[in-house]
């Protein structure tokens, strides 16, 4: 194994306003602090497995504006390969717009943009990158036909797929039986099998579902009390680590992106999600999504 990581998804760009509440329709509240950082589950994603160890290729579709450009400068930072990000001339490049209250709650609208026209046109000439990859990693914000060319790709080279099945959508049998790994937290599961997940034994029985559709290996991500996985004859929640919790935002996509390294470096399943879970923890203490992703020598330190 190596540490070649290829990942297809979204970028964005997170525009943050923290106010005392969130406003209702047709009100404005005015006292809020501004703060915008580069997002987006794909690139999150792309960004926690390069700080995690990993050498990364994103295949994504940012806008040929001024926020796509602010993110692919952050994603020069971070080393990721941009041979495969295409510059859309008709869209804007995608935005979140996230409203988050004193407590922490927030609200947040998606324009998609230039992340819509990610097709599997684009998938495809990427494709010898797909296939020398060890392990491919995706998630749903991207167009689903475009995720099953990957799938795709990726099965028939016998490169493994890490699908991150977020945000939470009903999936084709036909991309199932193509990915290798799945990674859902609690309400993805519970979407995705009809199974409300939460315990160990409740977990179990989601994932046998998941086992059922060809899936080999199951994550469910569940908070602060870790992972449960799911892989031939192991049954078993992996226990989270305890730190101070500061903002949960990219918990989930660092947890991915550390896990697909883990993985690709040859890391037997179990201690693969013990270093994602202690990613994710060290994610949680910081705030924001990217700034808050940690590096290899933090989860080295926490979890060896
Ligand atoms: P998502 O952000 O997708 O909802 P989770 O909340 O399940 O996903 O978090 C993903 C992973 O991040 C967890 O499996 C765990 O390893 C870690 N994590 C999340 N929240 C905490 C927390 N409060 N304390 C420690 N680890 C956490």
């Amino acid at each position: 194994m190596g540490n070649n990581i290829v990942v297809v998804g979204s970028s964005n760009t997170d525009m943050i306003v923290r106010a005392s509440r969130i406003p209702k329709a047709g009100e404005t509240i005015l006292g809020g602090a501004f703060s915008s950082a580069a997002g987006g589950k794909g690139a999150n994603q792309a960004v926690a497995a390069a700080r995690a160890g990993g050498k990364v290729t994103f295949i994504a579709r940012i806008g040929n504006d001024d926020l796509g450009k602010q993110s692919l400068k952050c994603f020069e930072q971070d080393s990721l390969n941009l041979e495969y990000i295409q510059k859309d001339e008709t869209v804007p490049s995608g935005v979140a717009l996230i409203m988050v209250d004193e407590d922490g709650a927030n609200s947040i609208a998606v324009a998609s943009g230039a992340n819509a026209n990610l097709t599997p046109q684009h998938i495809r000439e990427a494709q010898y990158a797909i296939e020398d990859a060890d392990i491919l990693l995706m998630q749903l914000e991207t167009p689903l036909e475009t995720v099953v060319e990957a799938a795709k790709i990726a099965a028939s080279a016998r490169v493994k797929a890490i699908l991150n099945p977020a945000p939470a959508q009903p999936l084709p049998d036909q991309l199932m039986k193509h990915i290798a790994i799945i990674t859902p937290n609690e309400s993805e599961a519970q979407l995705l099998t009809g199974v409300s997940v939460f315990d160990e034994n409740s977990a179990k029985q989601a994932a046998e579902r998941l086992h059922e559709k060809g899936i080999e290996t199951v994550v469910i991500t569940l908070g602060a009390k870790g992972s449960y996985l799911s892989i031939n004859s192991v049954r078993q929640i992996i226990p989270g680590f305890t730190v101070n919790v500061v903002d949960t935002t990219a918990a989930g996509d660092t947890f991915n992106g550390a896990f697909a390294v883990a993985l690709a470096e040859g890391l037997p399943a179990e201690q693969a999600v013990r270093f994602a879970n202690a990613a994710g923890a060290l994610s949680v203490t910081r705030e924001g999504a990217q700034p808050s992703i940690p590096y290899r020598k933090d989860i080295d330190t926490l979890w060896q």
